[in-house]
């Protein structure tokens, strides 16, 4: 998707804090934090959202949670606890058409959420 802002980070064209990159993922930090760590993990592949992952795909979403809960761990946080979070659509707040898992950790989050 040439005009999607996580295509171009995941392939180079834009600038981010990359933490994590392998051959289906990448995960950068959020240019707009909710908390002391705020990292998006996402796919190489542009999938438009949640509601657009196919059966074949489904491995790769659980690889994201995965990468997710290992930089948890590598950022020292695991241990006190965070959330993954997946907006998807209007309702959902999703922002990126690009499918994308947040990894926020780091103080006490509160439910529900907004
Ligand atoms: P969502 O509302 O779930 O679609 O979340 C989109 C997220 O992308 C927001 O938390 C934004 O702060 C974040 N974001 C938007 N543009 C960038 C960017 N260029 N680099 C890093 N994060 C971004
Ligand atoms: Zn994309």
């Amino acid at each position: 998707m040439a005009e999607c802002i996580f295509c171009k980070i995941a392939n180079g064209e834009l600038d981010s804090e990359i933490l994590h990159s392998d051959d289906s993922a990448v995960a950068f930090n959020d240019i707009n934090p909710q908390a002391p760590h705020h990292v998006l993990v996402i796919p190489r592949e542009h999938i438009a959202s949640v509601a657009d992952v196919s059966r074949d795909d489904e491995s790769l979403v659980g690889h994201l949670c995965g990468v997710a809960a290992r930089l948890a761990e590598q950022l020292g946080f695991a241990e006190d606890g965070y959330r993954l979070v997946v907006n998807c659509g209007a309702h959902g707040g999703q922002a990126v058409d690009h499918l994308h898992v947040h990894l926020l950790g780091g103080r006490q989050l509160t439910w529900p959420p907004g």
